[in-house]
């Protein structure tokens, strides 16, 4: 549609939550088959260092985003004066623990811990918030197993929407490890023309007028003017401020209702899809380390010897009926 265009833009706007429901439904239906099989659920370990209301609020959000499908769930609650080392300690204890598929540590953390030395701690196998530099390296070369929960989301919502991304203008606002640089590399991925934008980015307002999909990413609250937006866009709103005790996105999203094509909302947005990433990285992880037993093939009718049953027999009765140990050496 061109931006002369006098016909008002029906904008769909996202439901978040809805989607990210159906998607929890699917996973809870997972999890009832890998019980049933007689093996144990997958578990979420998350650790928070210190007492941000914010932060306390969110590992809530994700404890009961876990019983909601099934997932079993622990916490580490630590002490604002826990040392790096006593946190890299129970790091390494949890990541020698069969029994804990992901671990999340809650950011931010005091600034006596190195958010970086945190994340390399983390098992690559169980790093379900994606942020080890094997994960990253491998979302680069194309071949990622975990990839960030945020970015994730936004692609889910996308897809779900059937937003074409094939030679697609993508444009993001914000570079972070965490949502700016995965989700342009799985823009880009999936064939759309990324541009990168940042604090040092010249004309930014032009860039986003020519972006099919604008994505921002900044946590500076209604700074994506709906003139910013080209007519019939998706516009997806990572970003997430308090303003005057209101949750506010990066785009001013009243005025981009009418100009773009669909928009996510502050609220029950990109935010429930990234708590539902989340879950979805921790079956992820739990698959990859304990791969599901090859279902016992029917036996082939000609070959119906009594040696071809018994190794039938054998196969089933030698599935295993809890987690079996994890498949190979740590990734
Ligand atoms: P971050 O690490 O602070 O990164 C912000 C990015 O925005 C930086 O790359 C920065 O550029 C860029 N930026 C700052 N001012 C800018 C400007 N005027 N023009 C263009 N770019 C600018 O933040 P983050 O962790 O990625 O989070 C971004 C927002 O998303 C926050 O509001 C956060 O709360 C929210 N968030 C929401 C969810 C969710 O589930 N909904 C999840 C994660 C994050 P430089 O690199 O040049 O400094």
């Amino acid at each position: 549609m061109s931006e002369t265009s006098a016909a008002k833009i029906e904008t769909v706007v996202v439901d978040g939550l809805a989607l990210a429901e159906s998607l929890r439904d699917e996973m809870a239906r997972e999890i009832e088959a890998i019980v049933a099989s007689g093996r144990r659920p997958p578990q979420l370990t998350v650790v928070l260092v210190g007492d941000d209301p914010a932060s306390r609020s969110y590992i809530k959000g994700k404890q009961r985003a876990c019983a909601r499908i099934g997932a079993a769930a622990a916490e580490y609650l630590l002490p604002e004066s826990t040392s790096q080392k006593e946190l890299l300690d129970l790091i390494e204890r949890l990541n020698r623990d069969d029994g804990v598929d992901g671990i999340l540590v809650q950011l931010p953390l005091p600034k006596h811990i190195s958010p970086e030395a945190v994340a390399e701690a983390i098992d690559p196998a169980k790093d379900v918030d994606a942020l080890h530099p094997l994960n990253f390296g491998r979302l680069l070369l194309g071949n990622a197993k975990l990839v960030s929960c945020t970015p994730l989301g936004v692609l889910a919502v996308l897809d779900r929407h059937g937003v074409p991304l094939a030679g697609a203008h993508a444009v993001v606002i914000g570079r972070s490890n965490i949502v700016g640089k995965p989700v342009s590399i799985l823009l880009q991925q999936r064939n759309a023309t990324v541009t990168m934008c940042h604090s040092k980015t010249r004309d930014l307002a032009a860039l986003c007028r020519s972006a099919d999909v604008l994505v921002a990413a900044v946590g500076s609250p209604r700074m994506v003017k709906a003139d910013w937006i080209k007519p019939g866009a998706a516009v997806m709103d990572v970003g997430v401020s308090e303003v005057d005790g209101k949750l506010v996105g990066d785009v001013d999203f009243d005025a981009a209702i009418g100009r773009a094509g669909i928009i996510t909302p502050s609220r029950r947005g990109i935010g429930p899809m990234t708590i539902t990433m989340l879950l979805r990285n921790t079956l992820t992880a739990y698959a990859l380390r304990f791969p599901t037993p090859d279902p016992t093939p029917e036996p082939a009718p000609e070959s119906s010897s009594d040696a071809s049953r018994d190794a039938s027999t054998d196969r089933k009765s030698s599935a295993p009926t809890t987690a079996a140990p994890p498949a190979g050496p740590k990734a």
